[in-house]
């Protein structure tokens, strides 16, 4: 399905620290991320099969054999990924990652699970092995007619235009909306003006999420977008939110290939907005069981 295997250091302190300055926290943990293993334990959680192209450093491999799923490169000149995360007592947060091992992800290894990506219902590809890595995954996904979703994350100013062809659905934040059309996405209005910008550079569809005020949807090739709010709930940390709404949706769109996107993000919505009101990324996702019947 996916790509990127992280290590992740997860700080809890009252506010972010300032430039230049150290602050004591008070709560720390390590977990597994990375937003392509983020997005893949999500959908898996709701009932996916799910596979995942990657590449970790060896040591890595060695330590945790039994974590590494299908189709993970590895190699002894890069460490695996890692990202630091801090989180405030508001539930936002400023990370930092080093991709590593996930850059060096090369065609080889992705030709390696081409039986994977070509029988699978749906490709979801980011940023975090490099853009030719992500383009070829999706060229093999589009040729052989499988669903693509493409989360431009983390962003890069100049996106190959490529990009925008080859995604069914190219799912984005308000932060990588605004770099990629150059406008600011603050608010639904702004949003539904990026979303028009995003789908006439040719996806099939755009979804901008916006946090706690939902995400907009906008699909070819209708010009009218849709404001999909989001249940109003406490948010504890926000960290993986997009993730976990990310692999909600692919489950959607695999499960449920008849339903409307509008009601695909809805329901994707609903399952982030649990994943937000507890600490870390993949140790908030919801499984199945934890969630109404009204969402299967
Ligand atoms: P992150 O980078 O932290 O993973 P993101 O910026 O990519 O997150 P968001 O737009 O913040 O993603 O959130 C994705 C979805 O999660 C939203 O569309 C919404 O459904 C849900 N969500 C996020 N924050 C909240 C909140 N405070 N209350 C309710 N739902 C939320």
């Amino acid at each position: 399905m996916t790509s990127q295997a992280f290590f992740i250091f997860l700080f809890q302190s009252a506010r972010l620290p300032k430039e230049g300055e150290t602050i004591h926290g008070h709560n720390f943990f390590i977990g597994f991320g990375g937003k392509g293993a983020n997005q893949c334990v999500q959908a898996a959680r709701l009932g996916a099969k799910t596979a995942m192209v990657a590449k970790v450093c060896t040591v890595t491999m060695s330590n945790c054999p039994s974590r590494v799923p299908s189709f993970v490169g590895q190699t002894s000149e890069a460490a695996t990924g890692v990202a630091s995360i801090i989180v405030n007592d508001a539930g936002e947060n400023a990370i930092v990652i080093v991709a590593g091992a996930n850059m060096m992800l090369n065609k080889e290894e992705l030709q390696d699970a081409l039986a994977a990506i070509t029988s699978a219902k749906v490709l979801v590809c980011q940023l975090e092995i490099s853009p030719q890595m992500s383009l070829r995954a999706l060229r093999m996904a589009q040729e052989n007619k499988v669903t693509t979703i493409f989360n431009p994350a983390p962003a890069i100013p100049d996106l190959d235009p490529d990009f925008y062809r080859l995604s069914d659905v190219f799912c984005c934040n308000e932060s990588e909306a605004e770099l990629l059309t150059g406008s600011s996405v603050n608010n639904v209005e702004e949003a539904r003006c990026a979303s028009r910008e995003l789908l006439r550079r040719g996806c099939g569809a755009v979804i901008i999420t916006l946090g706690a005020q939902g995400c907009v949807v906008l699909e070819a090739p209708e010009s009218t977008s849709k404001h999909v709010p989001t249940t109003p709930v406490s948010a504890v940390d926000t960290t993986g939110a997009g993730d976990s709404f990310i692999g909600a949706l692919a489950y959607y769109v695999a499960h449920y290939p008849a339903m409307r996107l509008e009601e695909v993000a809805r329901r994707a919505g609903q399952v982030a907005a649990v994943s937000v009101q507890s600490m870390g990324a993949q140790s908030s996702y919801p499984h199945k069981r934890d969630l109404g019947a009204e969402l299967f």
